[in-house]
Formats: C-alpha cells, sequence, structure tokens
C-alpha cells in the first residue's frame, strides 16, 4: 500500500507519469483515447538503456524500479519528460504520457516517441543474450505498431545515434539498423494490412481436353474473374504462338485456329488481363470453382 501512496505522490512530479505494463491491444485503446494537440509525434527513436543492463535487471522492471527512474529524470537530471516506452523480457512499458513530449534524444524530443530497450547492445554478452531476443521481438512489433498508427512506413523510425547532436552508439552499436527496419516491417505489414492481398482469390480448377490445372492467380472485378493473359494462355494452351495484344484485344494462334480475347485490366506491371469465363468460352475449356 505505501508504495501506491508514493506513487500517487510521484505524479505530482513533472514528468507525466504512466508507469503502466499494456499489451498492444490495450496500448490501441489507450491511444485511441487520447488527444494531440500539443504534441504530434511523426517518427520512433529507438533506444537501449545501456545501464542498467541485462544482469543489472534479471527479472526485468519492477514497479520500483519504474519509479526510481522517474524519480531520476525529474530530480537528479530534472527533466519535465522522459522516454514514453520502456521494453523488457516481460513486455511494454508505457512510462509517460504518450501525448506529452518526452525527453530522450535532443533533436527528436519535439516530433517523436522514445522507446528505450532494456539492455546494452554495445556489449556482445547482452546482444547474445537470449533475453535480448523477447526484448529485440517485443520492440518491433510495438514500433510496427506504432508506424501503423501513425500512418509512416518503419524506415522513419530513427536511432539515437541518428540525432547530429549526440556521440552515443544508443541502441547498441552491435544493432544493424536495416535490419531492425526489416523486422519491424513484417510487424507493420501485419497491422497495416499492406500484406494481404487487396483482392480476393477464387481458386478454380481449368480442364481443357487431357490438361487439367488448378488455378488461383485470380482477381475479381465488378464480379467477374479474371487471369492475366500470358500466363493463363500458356499453361492452358501450351503450345499456343503469335500471343500478341492488338488494340483492346488479346490474340494467338493454336494449332490452325486464331483466337481473341477482350482485355479486362492493365495490372500494376503493365500486364494485361482476360476474364476468365471469355477464355473458356473460346477455347472449349471448362472451369469449376473449388474455393471463393
Ligand atoms: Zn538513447
Amino acid at each position: 500500500m505505501s508504495q501506491i501512496v508514493y506513487v500517487e505522490l510521484n505524479n505530482m512530479g513533472k514528468i507525466p507519469y504512466v508507469g503502466q505494463r499494456m499489451s498492444i491491444s490495450e496500448l490501441k485503446k489507450y491511444l485511441e483515447a487520447l488527444t494531440f494537440s500539443s504534441f504530434q509525434p511523426k517518427f520512433v527513436v529507438v533506444h537501449h538503456t545501456a545501464a542498467p543492463n541485462l544482469k543489472q535487471r534479471p527479472n526485468g522492471f519492477t514497479d520500483q524500479h519504474l519509479i526510481n527512474l522517474k524519480h531520476y529524470y525529474e530530480n537528479v537530471m530534472n527533466w519535465n519528460g522522459a522516454p514514453h516506452f520502456f521494453v523488457d523480457d516481460k513486455g511494454i512499458i508505457v512510462f509517460q504520457a504518450l501525448n506529452k513530449a518526452g525527453v530522450h534524444a535532443k533533436s527528436y524530443n519535439s516530433s517523436s516517441w522514445g522507446i528505450e530497450m532494456l539492455g546494452n547492445y554495445d556489449t556482445v554478452s547482452d546482444f547474445n543474450n537470449p533475453r535480448a531476443k523477447e526484448i529485440f521481438d517485443t520492440t518491433q512489433e510495438l514500433v510496427g505498431f506504432l508506424c501503423d498508427f501513425l500512418k509512416v512506413q518503419p524506415n522513419t523510425l530513427k536511432f539515437h545515434r541518428d540525432d547530429p547532436l549526440t556521440n552515443k552508439t544508443c541502441p547498441g552499436k552491435l544493432v544493424d539498423k536495416s535490419k531492425f527496419i526489416e523486422a519491424v516491417n513484417k510487424h507493420y505489414l501485419v497491422f497495416s494490412g499492406e500484406g494481404a492481398e487487396p483482392w480476393t482469390n477464387p481458386v478454380f480448377e481449368v480442364t481443357l481436353g487431357a490438361n487439367v490445372f488448378i488455378y488461383s492467380k485470380t482477381r475479381v472485378v465488378n464480379s467477374r474473374t479474371i487471369v492475366p493473359a500470358r500466363e493463363f494462355i500458356n499453361k492452358l494452351q501450351p503450345k499456343n504462338y503469335a500471343l500478341t495484344k492488338i488494340g483492346n484485344n488479346i490474340v494467338w494462334m493454336n494449332g490452325i485456329k486464331k483466337y481473341s480475347t477482350a482485355v479486362a485490366e492493365i495490372d500494376e506491371n503493365g500486364s494485361s488481363w482476360i476474364f476468365l469465363r471469355d477464355v473458356c468460352d473460346k477455347t472449349g475449356a471448362i472451369f469449376l470453382l473449388l474455393k471463393s
């Protein structure tokens, strides 16, 4: 109980202290309820604590450790802000209010959220510690989520050492920034939905004589299924020739027969797509929907 009183007393200090562990979904709810006026974060800055290192916090941060940090920032450093987040091998801690500017990197304080990873990643012992993998994974997921929240790409993230006003190696000289961004991006794609196909993909079994194949590279346009012309025709009639686009049609030969079907769409690579029903009707192929 005495600790709770201490927290309340500390809340009267200069740092807008939160000191709460949150899952990503709790964080999402918390962020959506906040109003951003004086401080509008535009990117994320990643740090390591250096001291304490992993050995000095064998069980991550306790509530008392967090209160001690708050006391240190307010009374020793005389700051009125702090890093927004701490990450240890137990998860994410929102350290101070996310709609208030923090203090963590001189050039970036007014425009970014700061995240402190527990550990000293200038040292091989911490970098190779299995606990570091947990901390990095959690941090990369957190940054991916925050980038999606801010509607910015993961390559906007900064390391503290990118700040021209510091000569620190933070978040550790063993940490490779491009690999870090790559890992963040995997999470970002999940949160943003950018990794998903923007169209539904029905799967068909197509039969033309003895040629039977499953075809899934489909798109649906105005409830009609389309397929990439050259790729699909090569699969349907492997001995076709003289396949070309003439006007708004794809034209090709197979044996002595000449075929023509309308182009439905030109894709982002400039390739023509045709209607599945048209090409099957014209060639006499049968298609069966396996999965819509
Ligand atoms: Zn730093």
